[in-house]
């Protein structure tokens, strides 16, 4: 059951101009915050939450995001996308664990890329992200009532640099200006107020839907550092529900031995009341249950005890313990030196989890903020401090995993190191190893190993023009610039002929600037037909109750009008049918015109009045519509 919502609806703090909200843009779900005149908050309308489901239906050549793909997705499967943060920045072997579990096809395309098959179209994850973030962006332009064009969006801290560009990529596909990446437990902790303790040490637990994450962070002045991260990307929530769907199966076997409960209709049905089970228990000791499949004459009623959840559940819980253990030792930190402990995620609500996390810590953890929001939340007050220009005050998070490139051997040099402060820059002086030698191929990569074989890829830095002279004597300057959202640009320069040489950086694992810029040339596109589409809906509406008016106020008109005025009438209503019958509202506008003044007469009789007066005030609301959707 949802509570109806009872928060406060006022003005964001800032004014619109330099308003930046905060998105965390989820594997299960996402949502936008900001700060308001009472406090930082998640954005929604009133009487709703501020919760957009990560799930994407296409449906006519077009994308329904959200609780709407959500409800529709077990009558279109084939259709229906979802987890599309998992597939972000990695390649087909990155996946080869995720692959099995989704239902849907994802191919690889050129450059490392991958794609997802919807019918005959393909996706690339960015742009999959993009339409989720759009969504997140339309829902809070409506609650808020102002366009929201930048944001500051979160990632996992783990995201590699490839991870964090194809974030960024989504945002600017979106029309969201990415004003900073920020991590999601750096968030959360900020949504805390944690940053304003000045140094401790924070421990961010976060058990969603299907990942677990443990981050370990310092805080020492103004910078959080990731000392360390641990985590499963397949244990959450929906486990939890597979558990208690296996349990109620049982029961109802055990009850009647013939029912077919393996079938995806009541397989679908059981997780569904087992995911309502479970969360019903995160507030009573027992909760009632009732599973009906009337094509199989049956029906079943039983209790589900609190305590037999906690059992089913508690070996993942244990896991997750053995993952803070595992970051702790890698932090080099023991449970008695973490000052605060955040909880975050839908599944932390559970009051085993509460237990286990304080038993674990030996300290209270922070729930007192929603654990779905708290991460957006922490991003909004990031883009309000963003906004108001105090960048003194804007927290700095660290590089996850060092940057470097390939040198001779395979081996990894490395060129920042992890956890450097950003932004961060370093440059390296490399030569050339044969006589002559017009240009270096340069390999970036981001790992803590050895051997670039056990990094990722980054991308190839091509370096060419270079003046011919014998081996070792060019001085190349490679610099490495991460900027203040973890993103690495490379840049080089030959300096001993001072000839500037020409660049091309090739993305492993991204889009091109060229493939953004065809995307977002081909939302404009799309944005132009479904403009179009909404508006033909519009006049067709308008166009029926017009046609009701002219039928009702006939009688009238036979008095009234001149026979040859009411032939043009009835040859204009064909015009406007026609028209209506076509996609271009442009003109069926035109036609509704002619029909308008035609029918002018008739607006002043008793019977027509209703309908062609709201036909005048719609043409007077229209005007100017053709400017727009040009
Ligand atoms: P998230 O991925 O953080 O959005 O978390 C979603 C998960 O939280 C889903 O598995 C939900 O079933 C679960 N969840 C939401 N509310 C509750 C609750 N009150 N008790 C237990 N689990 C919950």
């Amino acid at each position: 059951m949802t509570e109806p919502d009872k928060r406060p609806e006022t003005k964001p703090a800032e004014p619109p101009a330099s308003l930046i909200v905060g998105i965390d843009l989820g594997t299960t779900n996402s949502l936008a915050a900001a700060v308001f005149e009472h406090g930082p908050e998640a954005i929604h309308k009133p009487g709703q939450g501020p919760i957009v489901p990560s799930v994407l239906l296409r449906k006519e050549g077009r994308w329904v995001v959200g609780e709407a793909a959500r409800a529709q997705r077990t009558e279109a499967p084939e259709r229906t996308v979802f987890s599309v943060k998992r597939l972000m920045g990695r390649d087909i072997q990155d996946l080869a664990e995720d692959l099995p579990r989704l239902p849907y096809t994802v191919e690889a395309a050129q450059r490392g890329l991958v794609k997802v098959r919807v019918g005959d179209e393909t996706f690339t994850p960015q742009e999959l992200s993009a339409e989720i973030l759009k969504a997140v962006k339309r829902e809070a332009e409506e609650a808020l009532g102002m366009p929201i064009e930048r944001a500051v969006v979160t990632v996992p801290a783990y995201f590699d640099d490839a991870q964090r560009q194809a974030t960024r990529d989504a945002g600017r596909i979106a029309g969201l200006e990415v004003v900073r990446i920020v991590n999601e437990p750096t968030a959360a902790a900020i949504a805390y107020g944690l940053d304003e303790q000045q140094r401790g040490t924070v421990a961010v637990y976060d058990l969603g839907g299907g990942t677990f994450d443990i981050s370990i962070l310092e805080l020492s002045g103004s910078v959080f550092k990731v000392l360390s991260t641990h985590g499963d990307t397949h244990l959450g929530g929906d486990d939890f529900d597979h558990e208690v769907a296996q349990e109620i199966k049982r029961r109802i076997l055990a009850d009647r031995p013939d029912a077919e409960l393996e079938r995806p209709g009541p397989s679908m049905l059981l997780r569904k009341i087992g995911e309502q089970i479970k969360i019903d228990l995160s507030g009573a000791d027992e909760t009632p249950f009732s599973v009906e499949l009337p094509g199989q004459n049956l029906q079943f009623s039983d209790v589900f005890a609190a305590e037999t959840l906690n059992r089913l559940i508690e070996p993942y819980l244990d896991s997750t313990l053995e993952s803070c253990r595992k970051a702790l030792d890698a932090a080099g930190k023991t449970p008695e030196q973490i000052d605060d402990v955040v909880l975050v995620g839908g599944s932390s609500r559970i009051p085993l989890v509460r237990r286990k996390v304080e038993g674990f810590f030996g300290r209270r953890p922070n729930v007192s903020i929603d654990p779905d929001e708290v991460v957006a939340i922490g991003a909004g007050v990031q883009g309000h401090l963003l906004a108001g220009g105090r960048r003194d005050y804007v927290l700095l998070d660290v590089i996850p995993l060092s940057l470097g490139i390939e040198t001779l051997g395979g081996t990894f040099s490395k060129l920042i190191t992890a956890n450097t402060t950003i932004p961060a820059q370093a440059t390296e002086l490399f030569t050339t190893y044969v006589d002559n030698q017009t240009g270096v191929d340069l390999n970036i990569y981001q790992g803590e190993r050895e051997f670039v074989r056990d990094c990722r890829n980054l991308g190839r830095f091509k370096l060419k023009g270079l003046p011919a002279m014998p081996a070792g004597l060019p001085k190349v300057e490679v610099a490495f610039l991460v900027d203040a959202n973890g993103i690495l640009t490379v840049s080089a320069v030959e300096q001993r002929s001072g000839q500037e040489a020409r660049i091309e950086v090739i993305p492993s694992h991204g889009l091109t600037n060229a493939e953004i810029e065809r995307i977002m040339d081909e939302a404009i596109e799309h944005a132009v037909d479904d403009l179009n589409q909404r508006q033909m809906v519009e006049f067709r509406n308008m166009a029926q109750a017009v046609f009701q008016g002219i039928e009702k106020a006939w009688p009238e008109a036979e008095e009234m009008l001149p026979k040859a005025q009411r032939v043009r009438i009835r040859a204009q209503m064909e015009m406007v049918k026609r028209a209506a019958a076509g996609e271009n509202p442009i003109a069926l506008r035109f036609e509704m015109d002619q029909l308008g003044e035609l029918t002018r007469p008739l607006a002043d009789t008793n019977m027509g009045r209703a309908a062609l007066t709201e036909l005048r005030k719609f043409f007077e609301d229209h005007s100017g519509d053709e400017h727009d959707s040009g």
